[in-house]
């Protein structure tokens, strides 16, 4: 292994500079030359490749978003597309691909690595989706930036006395909704893993205002649907003032947390350590709060569970 290449790939996440960080600087300490790839598969395609050195990374580790840029590329999920991103990676001299970025971007890396390329894959987003890793870059900052606005909101509801439902990202994945409604004392959490029934909802909202509760959080995942519309269902049957804040992507920007710039830091470290022992087609994840590698058939097999525990507690702690 000589040359690498590092890509960012999909939506984007915070920490994703920290973890480009941690690729070059490793990799240029073991001696190798490292390429930066902008736009993703994109720019991959479109040989959008220059070199990086230590200064090149500087200034980063606190920065949301990703210096590499990140795109969506249709053309890549071609076999054609695929190839001409194998040519390049010849044509510039690379030997293995360091991928950061989500399920999606891991099909991608899946992909390359059945046509021969060494690839490692860095779980970055911020849904927390993948299976095999109990955290992926981006997801703390997530919480916490969902967090304050939750804070915020709390404010205001019990003020009005109103109920406040906060719409939050994940897509299929319940786990920033679950996490954050543990953190921020939600009366409720709706999931896609668990959904809802709309009378026990409204039921647990009047039954909480009757004993006194100020305001009612609930926190909402975007894979169950829309708090626009959940606020105008629960304002009709419980006749109490609703509203709904959809956070957006306020939660995918912002300067990572300690914990992900650690956690984005170590995993890069990691990648460049696989493809130096040869060991490609495999994504860098946490097992047993330990960083861990796992092969990306398996890791990609893997369905996600999400954490019955902390469902059950956050309908405990929230009576
Ligand atoms: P994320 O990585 O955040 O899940 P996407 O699902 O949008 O984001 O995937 C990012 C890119 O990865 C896509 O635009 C596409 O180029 C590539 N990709 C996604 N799925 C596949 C697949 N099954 N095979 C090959 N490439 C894929």
């Amino acid at each position: 292994m000589r040359t690498i290449g590092v890509l960012t790939s999909g939506g984007d996440a915070p920490g994703m500079n920290a973890a480009i960080r941690a690729v070059v600087r490793t990799g240029i300490d073991h001696g190798l030359k490292v390429m930066g790839i902008h736009r993703g598969y994109s720019g991959l395609i479109n040989g959008e490749i220059f070199e990086m050195d230590r200064r090149s990374v500087s200034d980063i580790i606190h920065k949301g978003g990703t210096i590499l840029k990140t795109a969506r590329c249709e053309e890549f999920t071609t076999d054609a597309g695929r190839e001409k991103a194998v040519n390049v990676l010849k044509v510039f001299g690379i030997d293995g691909l360091v991928v950061i970025g989500g399920d999606g971007s891991f099909r991608g890396a899946q992909a390359l690595s059945k046509l021969g390329v060494a690839a490692v894959g860095i779980p970055g987003t911020i849904d927390n989706d993948l299976a095999y890793t109990q955290y992926t870059v981006g997801f703390d900052t997530a919480l916490n930036t969902v967090l304050d606005a939750i804070n915020k909101i709390r404010d205001t509801s019990s003020s009005h006395e109103r109920i406040s439902i906060i719409e939050v990202m994940g897509r299929n994945c319940g786990d920033i909704a679950l996490y954050t409604g543990i953190a921020g004392g939600a009366e409720k959490v709706i999931i896609p893993e668990k959904g809802y029934d709309l009378n026990e909802l409204c039921r647990i909202i009047i039954e909480g205002k009757i004993r006194g509760k100020l305001h009612n959080l609930i926190l909402l995942a975007e894979g169950v649907g829309g708090a626009n519309e959940l606020a105008s269902k629960v304002e009709n049957v419980t006749g109490i003032e609703t509203r709904s804040t959809i956070l957006g992507h306020i939660q995918r920007g912002g300067s990572p947390s300690a914990f992900d710039r650690i956690l984005a830091s170590t995993m890069g470290a990691r990648a460049v350590e696989l493809l130096i022992e040869g060991k490609s087609s495999r994504v860098v994840g946490v097992q047993g709060g330990k960083i861990s590698d796992m092969d990306i058939d398996e890791a990609l097999s893997m369905k996600h569970e999400f954490n019955e525990y902390l469902y059950n507690l956050s309908r405990v702690l929230s009576y």
